[in-house]
């Protein structure tokens, strides 16, 4: 009875830590679901990380941890006695959900010289830089880098989504800022691939390849969800304007993205349309100005290819 009510308790406290970013069904549903090689993994990857976990300091990666190991012990226990199994079974219906991850792994391909660099920082904004995976124009500072501690899982759908956000903070905020509230909340948590700060740098929190959580699935239109999209946040908030410097890399990044995934131009949306129930962002987002820049772009790329060709 009491072992009961202990696991009771720790999975209203897990449903009530998770719930706010998440399907609060589908975090519970992956606990009933797991195998112990799961779990096992899980811990492998919290060690190969040097025990992020426990130096993050953040309360809510400590409450993850501590309530994954002592849920997997629990559920572990319940099979090998088989009368509970019905319990667990149960505990794991809902939604399907990912396998999160404390990081996206990163592929280095080669070293690059620093001409390199620069050109491949030139192709990218003359919007014809998709031959590069995410991971060199990492390597060349088109991207900065600001990984993700948790929240990425492996995508199991194609990209077929781009979707622009902007932060909305409740005090103005960096995106450096942004991307630490976000780590500060355990191994499943909200978070976009890419954050656009106000002086236009683009950083990138985890290989695009790699699926964020930044639509609620539950609430989202026409199929679009976080295994088939890209989410782009934009540092903005109250009366602030988007800077043009945060413009161009939007317009650039999206450029990129759109031919690096082949993402149709129609599927190129703001939270706000495909979370119509709940979400507005990006807020004030001037379509217009930057369908017309996204165009522009493209036919730069379009005539220098043909120059150089
Ligand atoms: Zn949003």
């Amino acid at each position: 009875m009491k072992l009961n009510k202990t696991i009771l308790a720790s999975l209203s406290v897990l449903t009530v830590a998770i719930s706010s970013v998440t399907p609060t069904d589908a975090f519970v549903g992956r606990l009933g679901s797991h195998s112990i090689g799961t779990i096992k993994r899980w811990q492998q990857v919290v060690v190969r990380n040097g025990g992020r976990l426990s130096r993050h300091g953040a309360k809510g990666a400590h409450t993850v941890s501590r309530l994954n190991s002592k849920g997997m012990r629990l559920i572990a226990g319940r099979h090998k006695r088989g009368k509970t199994l019905k319990a667990a079974k149960r505990i794991a219906k809902g939604p399907s959900s990912p396998s999160y991850f404390w990081s996206a792994p990163t592929t280095i391909d080669s070293l690059l010289s620093e001409q390199t660099k620069s050109m491949i920082g030139q192709e990218f904004r003359n919007g014809s830089s998709e031959q590069y995976s995410p991971a060199s124009l990492m390597q060349a500072n088109v991207f900065a880098n600001c990984p993700l501690h948790g929240g990425v899982f492996k995508r199991r759908e194609t990209v077929k989504n781009i979707i622009l956000h902007s932060t909305e903070t409740a005090r103005e905020a960096d995106a450096q800022r942004v991307i630490l509230s976000w780590n500060n909340k355990g191994l499943r948590h909200a978070g976009a691939q890419f954050v656009v700060d106000r002086d236009g740098v683009i950083y990138c929190t985890a290989d695009p390849t790699y699926g964020t959580t930044h639509v609620d699935n539950r609430r989202t239109k026409r199929g679009i969800n976080n295994d088939n999209s890209i989410g782009i946040e934009i540092v903005r908030t109250g009366k602030q304007e988007y800077s043009a410097e945060q413009m161009q890399s939007v317009v650039c990044l999206v450029r990129y993205l759109q031919e690096r995934f082949k993402v149709a131009d129609n599927h190129i949306l703001g939270h706000g349309q495909v979370q119509p129930s709940d979400r507005s962002d990006p807020v004030n987002f001037n379509w217009q100005t930057f369908t017309t820049d996204k165009e522009l772009l493209t036919r730069t790329a379009y005539s220098k290819r043909n120059n150089d060709g």
